[in-house]
């Protein structure tokens, strides 16, 4: 078995440059994902938990050299990396037993009736990788949502072959995972052209090189997290290419929060601390960051807050992220009624944490609305003040869709919160009681999505479902024995989970 890998380091790509038609170095990786796939495709589950297992073992066996790269390219706080580094390897575990209990092939038989009017033939439907999957990592995440990130992990969980756009902002890290994720891979006996990395090696963006990922035509389905623009440029170039392919993409988020009148009185003051520590976490710079914030009139919560604020300059992901961040807190700023709770915007050594606050009622004027409800990615939140809960209500119908949104009331509140919870349920992917939507817990159930511009897609990156996104489904009618994948063969040999005439059968334990 030779490397697993297919890592393409001459490159030197920049929009516009004589390398928008075509490095090759895309072409060559995605070529070798799709030798793999013949393989990949009907490879058995022990293989691919083998797979994932080895690779989680050989990252956390790296873990501290990954580390001392993440943090002199990132400046992310080393307990947070140290974190994130266990979360990653841990969900390339839990993708392993996801395939192994079974059910993610949603295995259904519905057997031949013949003497039923009309006649029904023997119907068996399972879900199959769909294809090479071009993965876009994330600046933030630069293991969770990077290189051997969930993206990653939930292809190579189902077989489909992975080839990453590097994000420009960790380039060193990304050449360094891809290098012990395809070690480990080989090691695990993976097919060749299994996992490629492209654009590390860029000086600079490597935007053009993700173009020529999406409209690669043995890409098959493409995984992104970033921002609004990138991510709508790209959502816009799958859906136009001759043969359009899902983009599964997780965008901005503003994440809501309302705090009633009964919980500002009862525990303002932890409030203050809980959210401070949630806005201000990693700079900010976390994609269920609680950008806004609705407090009553005159709340315990906002006399509170300003000493959890911190004086201290944070560096940035990026340089485009930390101009984002001074640009979008300028304009924030400039909006009548607008004002300063705490901190400041910063100095030449990086933006400060910084939260302002406004009124209910010039927060819903139309004119100032594209402005207040932008997400300002790194350390700022916006306090709306509101004097009736009611009133809150056809504001919050208006907000765009989140990742979260978050209710804190306190117990005998419980009467008024009926509204609330529609509202905001038709607004969010994950609904929150009493608690803060920073810290993703990575298990079967979650989901890290919601309506746009959330995310592109009901589907999410994170949780057991995951790897939904890049299985599409196929019914076999009639098919001979022989020809039937092993999860819809009559005595289920797998022994998974399926449904069999229209009832759940679970499998009796050996
Ligand atoms: P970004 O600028 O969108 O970059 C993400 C990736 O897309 C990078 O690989 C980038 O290439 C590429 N890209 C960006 N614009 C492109 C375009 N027009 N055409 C082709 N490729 C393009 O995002 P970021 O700076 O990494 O992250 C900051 C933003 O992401 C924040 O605003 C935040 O809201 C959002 N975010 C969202 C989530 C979530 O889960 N919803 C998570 C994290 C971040 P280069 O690296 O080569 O420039």
């Amino acid at each position: 078995m030779t490397d697993a890998l297919t890592i393409e380091p001459a490159h030197r790509a920049r929009p516009g440059s004589e390398s928008d038609s075509g490095s090759g170095e895309v072409d060559r990786a995605v070529r070798a994902a799709d030798l793999a796939f013949r393989t990949s495709v009907r490879s058995p589950a022990t293989d691919r938990t083998r797979w994932l297992r080895t690779v989680a073992d050989r990252l956390d066996d790296a873990a501290d050299e990954l580390i001392a790269i993440a943090t002199a390219e990132t400046g992310l706080a080393t307990p947070r990396l140290v974190g994130e580094v266990a979360r990653t390897t841990g969900q390339l575990r839990m993708f392993a037993a996801v395939i192994e209990e079974g059910s993610y092939v949603e295995a259904i038989i519905d057997h031949a009736a013949t003497s039923a009017t009309p006649p029904r033939p023997d119907l068996r439907r399972t879900l199959r990788p769909i294809g090479p999957v071009a993965v876009f990592a994330a600046s933030n995440f630069p293991f969770a949502f990077s290189v051997a990130g969930g993206d990653t992990a939930s292809a190579l969980a189902i077989g489909a072959p992975v080839i990453v756009k590097a994000h420009s902002g960790h380039p060193l890290l990304s050449l360094r995972t891809a290098e012990i994720v395809s070690a480990a891979l080989a090691e695990a006996g993976a097919p060749d052209g299994l996992f490629g990395l492209v654009g590390a090696a860029a000086d600079g963006s490597s935007r053009a090189i993700g173009i020529e990922l999406v409209e690669h035509p043995l890409v098959a389905a493409a995984s992104f997290t970033g921002s609004v623009a990138g991510g709508r440029a790209l959502a816009d170039r799958a859906a136009a290419r001759p043969e359009p392919i899902p983009f599964f993409g997780e965008l901005g988020s503003l994440n809501p929060v309302v705090v009633t009148a009964e919980a500002d009185a009862a525990r303002g003051e932890a409030l203050a601390a809980g959210l401070a520590g949630s806005f201000q976490g990693s700079a900010g710079q976390l994609c269920t960051k609680p950008g806004i914030v609705f407090v009553p009139r005159g709340s315990v919560l906002e006399a509170a807050l300003p000493p959890h604020v911190g004086a201290a300059p944070h560096r940035l992901l990026t340089e485009a992220i930390d101009g984002g961040f001074r640009n979008g807190v300028e304009h924030l700023a400039a909006v009548p009624g607008v004002e300063l709770v705490a901190g400041g915007i910063g100095s030449e050594n990086g933006p400060a944490p910084v939260v302002y606050a406004v009124g209910l009622d010039a927060f819903a004027d139309d004119r100032h609305r594209d402005v207040l409800t932008r997400e300002v990615f790194g350390p700022t939140t916006l306090l709306v003040r509101y004097d009736a809960q009611d009133a809150l209500l056809p504001v919050l119908t208006e907000l765009e869709g989140s990742l979260t949104a978050t209710i804190h009331a306190a117990p005998e509140g419980e009467l008024v919160l009926d509204g609330l919870v529609e509202v905001l349920a038709a607004r969010a992917g994950r609904l929150l009681f009493d608690g803060w939507p920073t810290g993703v817990a990575v298990t079967w159930s979650q989901h890290h999505g919601g309506p746009w511009p959330a995310t592109t897609s009901q589907h999410t990156s994170v949780g057991g479902t995951a790897v939904r996104r890049f299985q599409r489904p196929i019914v076999y009618q009639d098919a001979p024995a022989a020809v039937l994948p092993p999860e819809l063969q009559e005595d289920n040999p797998l022994r998974i989970p399926r449904r069999v005439d229209g009832a759940l059968r679970l499998p009796s334990r050996p």
